[in-house]
């Protein structure tokens, strides 16, 4: 079991103010795997004042030199992958070879694609680029906002790690990190990899907690200019309400129920690509194609090929090699799927396969069954309500108007999913369904693009230019001298 009682502000490793552990629990097992800290009011108010110290010197060091450090971040992550993977499969269950292969890359990528697109950012631009540089004019100057609490949730850790700490240190932001307390350590390994990259003291804090403590913390401190948050519609909520006394900017990355319009033209694959996605992850995905909508003439194919993939789909602990899914990351969540099922169950769905209580074979472990529902009525509470669960729903429609319908009529706007052959149809859909980003054909959204939703789905942009964006404020300046060139450019 690994001791990680300590907190890192201000370039070192420091002892919480007041004891209070946590276990952070393995979920294969049910046993710890190791002991954190929450943390206290004067454990966050001493990161922020960290962070707040920074920010003048590393606000002021030139982008160029910024994005040299951060880019060393990707040195310290290439000598200690293996273990960097095997934290995230102990404290949340993704299988080894997954942690491997998809989460914990999830740090490069992105850091990539952000280096990428940071040199596209011009610090200080004319407002009328036609006007010539000789003359004093109008500017626009993109400036950091200051000093940022980050929040994230622990389905795929390390990824919302870095869709929040890059962009906030290139932009020229100094912050504050609250992981999820189920999922802290492999945010405590990419501190780690910080201070060894060399990132200044006080620019990258971070302190455990829960979301009443911490979490609540940083949203209403007052020296803190932003909160970027990826979690629960509940939480985004909460911090909302709590962030409004100081009227920080708040961006949002929320939970989800995709839709999947899957029609008689689709492609051979459509169907088996679309549950692999839904249960990769053990369906902890925020936008996963959790609802299924097929065209009637093509429904009950859809229901036998789904129900054969789910059921080729293996189950097993996550320190085992295999493209088996792992299990659900705690007892919390393990109650809810399980009430979710049997409210499926209870209100009429269809269930093809999977169901209740543990796969066969497992005793111990928040292991679930591959579980699909078939006949999922509109308005059905699995239908409605987003599970995080390997449970897919699958709803028949006779018409595309219908199929629109259906999928719109969700407080959610994650990512919404097209299957057809037809592109004049696939791209009319991919502009009326209501969502921040819509897959079709399982094609790539490509490097450099935004993650995001819109709706209860949270209206954050994290990714590329726009995730830089996030952490930058335009300041309108007139009299502008263009032949003068100031270091922070
Ligand atoms: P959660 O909301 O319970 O917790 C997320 C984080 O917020 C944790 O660090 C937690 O400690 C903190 N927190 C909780 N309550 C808080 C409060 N009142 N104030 C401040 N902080 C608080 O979510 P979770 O269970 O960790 O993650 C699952 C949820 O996250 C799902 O709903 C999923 O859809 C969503 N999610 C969304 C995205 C996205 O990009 N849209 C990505 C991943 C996960």
């Amino acid at each position: 079991m690994l001791t990680k009682r300590d907190f890192y502000i201000n370039g070192a490793w420091v002892a919480p103010a007041k004891a209070r552990d946590y276990n952070v629990i393995d979920p294969s097992t049910e046993e710890p795997c190791a002991v954190i800290s929450l943390g206290d009011q004067a454990d966050t108010d001493a990161a922020v004042a960290a962070a707040k110290a920074a920010l003048p010197g590393w606000s002021a060091t030139p982008p160029a030199e910024r994005a040299r450090l951060v880019a060393k971040i990707l040195d310290q992550y290439e000598a200690r992958v293996q273990e960097f993977a095997k934290v995230i499969a102990m404290e949340m269950g993704a299988p080894i070879d997954f942690a491997l292969s998809d989460q914990a890359p999830c740090l490069p990528w992105h850091t990539t694609n952000f280096l990428k697109a940071f040199e596209k950012i011009e610090w200080v631009r004319p407002l009328d680029p036609s006007v010539p540089a000789e003359k004093p004019q109008p500017a626009v100057a993109m400036e950091p906002i200051g000093v940022v609490g980050l929040i994230t949730p622990w389905n795929w850790p390390v990824n919302q790690v870095a869709l929040k700490a890059i962009p906030a240190m290139l932009a020229g932001c100094t912050c504050v990190l609250k992981p999820s307390e189920e999922a802290p350590l492999d945010a405590m390994m990419f501190a780690e990899f910080c201070h060894d990259a060399g990132i200044p003291a006080g620019v990258f804090n971070l302190v455990n907690g829960d979301g009443a403590g911490v979490g609540s913390q940083l949203s209403t401190h007052p020296d803190v200019q932003m909160i970027s948050f990826t979690g629960s519609t509940r939480a985004g909520k909460a911090i909302s309400k709590a962030a409004a006394e100081t009227l920080k900017r708040v961006v949002l990355e929320l939970g989800g129920k995709g839709a999947n319009l899957v029609f008689a033209d689709a492609d051979d694959k459509a169907v088996e690509r679309s549950v692999r996605r839904m249960m990769e992850n053990t369906g902890q995905s925020c936008n996963a194609p959790s609802r299924m909508l097929v065209e009637r003439s093509f429904y009950e194919t859809a229901v036998a090929k789904a129900v054969a993939v789910a059921e080729s789909i293996p189950v097993g602990p996550a320190l085992e090699h295999g493209a088996h899914i792992g299990p659900v990351v705690n007892k919390r969540q393990w109650d809810q799927i399980q009430g979710y099922i049997q409210k499926g169950i209870d209100e009429g769905a269809r269930l093809a396969t999977g169901g209740p209580g543990l796969p066969e074979g497992f005793n111990r472990g928040f292991y679930v069954k591959p579980t699909i529902f078939a006949d999922v009525k509109p308005g059905m509470t699995i239908e409605r309500e987003e599970i995080f669960g390997p449970v897919m729903c699958m709803i028949p429609f006779d018409t595309e108007e219908e199929a629109v319908a259906i999928a719109n009529d969700t407080p959610y706007g994650l990512t919404n999913y097209v299957q057809s052959g037809d592109p004049a149809r696939s791209n009319r859909l991919a502009r009326r369904l209501q969502a921040g980003m819509i897959e079709m054909n399982g094609k790539p959204r490509g490097a450099g693009s935004f993650f995001g939703g819109v709706k209860q789905s949270g209206r954050a942009r994290e990714g590329g230019i726009w995730g830089i964006e996030e952490f930058l404020e335009p300041k309108g300046i007139s009299g502008y001298d263009f032949t003068v060139k100031d270091a922070a450019e």
